[in-house]
């Protein structure tokens, strides 16, 4: 039974057999903290477990950019891709119709393709 406090001689509540969630921080020494997470968080007292996070709009932009690695996969950057790729399949398609018309007219021939082989 846990009681306030540990006592000399008897095992923790939080000894290595305790089956709950451990905190997720990397000490200093480079070792994994062993202590505890907090209720619903995952990390320990020490680690920031009791942060709330930041609270002001240049708060909460400082900690984007510190958290940003290379920006590829920024909202931004996704947009642009997605944006890049829908121009491709435009011209894909364009270049489509533009064969369809040619095979119709006969400027090209069917299989026209098999000559780059
Ligand atoms: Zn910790």
């Amino acid at each position: 039974m846990f009681t306030k406090g540990n006592q000399i001689g008897k095992p923790t509540r939080f000894g290595p057999d305790w089956p709950g969630r451990r905190c997720g921080a990397k000490t200093r020494a480079g070792t994994p903290c062993k202590k505890a997470a907090m209720k619903g968080r995952s990390r320990c007292r020490n680690h920031g477990g009791s942060s709330t996070g930041p609270r002001t709009e240049a708060g909460r932009a400082r900690i984007a950019t510190a958290q940003l690695k290379h920006g590829r996969l920024t909202k931004e950057a996704r947009a642009e891709a997605k944006r890049r790729a829908q121009v491709g399949r435009e011209i894909r398609a364009e270049l489509r119709d533009i064969e369809g018309l040619a095979l119709a007219r006969g400027w090209l021939k069917p299989g026209w393709r098999d000559q780059f082989d």
